[in-house]
């Protein structure tokens, strides 16, 4: 039987050229009007600098809509989305400042790993000085829209081998990445404490979820629930319904926020079009949980 619920199209998750997304801020505006994706927020990673530049001309002083997404460990790596549902544009020029060291050590990352790599006589074409230039100068790597990444990360490096011929599409650069560098998601690449990170978020007034809570590994004695509220306790105000979740675990998670008396988002956590497995924009949300919602417009 068909099941009659209406569902509103949202994706408040989506990475633009300002972090490691495909598109430009305004193309994924222009794709979510086509799409009929009712509210989209762009989440760069660890940078608002894509928020800064759009607005860059507007009289305004506040700006509206403005968020990210900055990834913490404390013991496994947690990822923080903040929304500002509206904020001085000095105040968020602060922000991206104190964001740089964070940036910085993304970079320094990638670094490492190309020079770890090239003692192992791997990717030997690829210079990091010259990539780095790339991200700044190109959009992917040989088109000629302006990349504007604000550091360069593991996608870029994806998008390198891409280029160069090491591979033919995305996914498997990134499968190369994992296979042949010392890359691991799962692993401490010097990322903020996470609640240093609600405390950083917090301290610019932004409201916080907890991103794709599926992903978090937990480790074995720790339960899921005992988890959400601690980080409930720690300042989350509401939790990510997100893609890959089965619908048993969105049911969970949306009973889980009732029952805290939080607020869920919802994304897709959209990179690139060929990237497996996000390759759309907008979720689903039903009708009856739109009061849920972080935010409505
Ligand atoms: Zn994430
Ligand atoms: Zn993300």
């Amino acid at each position: 039987m068909e099941e009659n619920n209406e569902t509103t199209l949202v994706d408040m998750h989506i990475h633009s050229s300002h972090s490691d997304g495909h598109y430009s801020p305004e193309k994924i505006a222009e794709i979510c009007g086509q799409l009929n994706v009712q509210i989209h927020r762009i989440a760069d990673h660890d940078t608002v600098k894509g928020h800064l530049e759009t607005t860059l001309n507007s009289t305004e002083t506040k700006i509206k809509k403005a968020a990210l997404e900055i990834s913490t460990f404390n013991g496994m790596t947690i990822h923080l989305l903040g929304y500002f549902p509206e904020i001085e544009r000095k105040k968020l020029e602060q922000l991206e400042q104190e964001l740089q060291p964070i940036q910085q050590q993304r970079s320094d990352f990638t670094r490492k790993l190309i020079e770890e790599a090239h003692e192992k006589s791997l990717w030997m074409h690829i210079d990091y000085e010259a990539l780095e230039n790339k991200v700044r100068k190109t959009y992917d790597g040989k088109t000629t829209e302006p990349g504007k990444s604000a550091y360069v990360g593991s996608m870029q490096l994806a998008k390198e081998f891409l280029y160069l011929g090491y591979v033919d599409d995305i996914n498997k650069g990134l499968q190369l990445l994992k296979r042949e560098g010392t890359y691991r998601e799962d692993q401490d690449h010097g990322y903020l404490n996470t609640i240093k990170g609600i405390e950083l978020l917090k301290k610019y007034e932004a409201q916080i979820s907890l991103a794709h809570p599926h992903r978090i590994k937990l480790g074995e004695q720790k339960i899921e629930e005992e988890f959400m509220n601690e980080m409930i306790k720690q300042g989350i105000d509401a939790i990510e319904i997100a893609f890959g979740q089965t619908q048993e675990q969105k049911d969970r998670y949306i009973n889980l926020a009732r029952k805290a008396g939080i607020k869920i988002t919802a994304g897709n956590d959209y990179h690139h079009p060929d990237k497996e497995p996000h390759r759309q924009i907008g979720t689903n949300i039903e009708e009856k949980n739109i009061d849920l919602l972080l935010v409505n417009e």
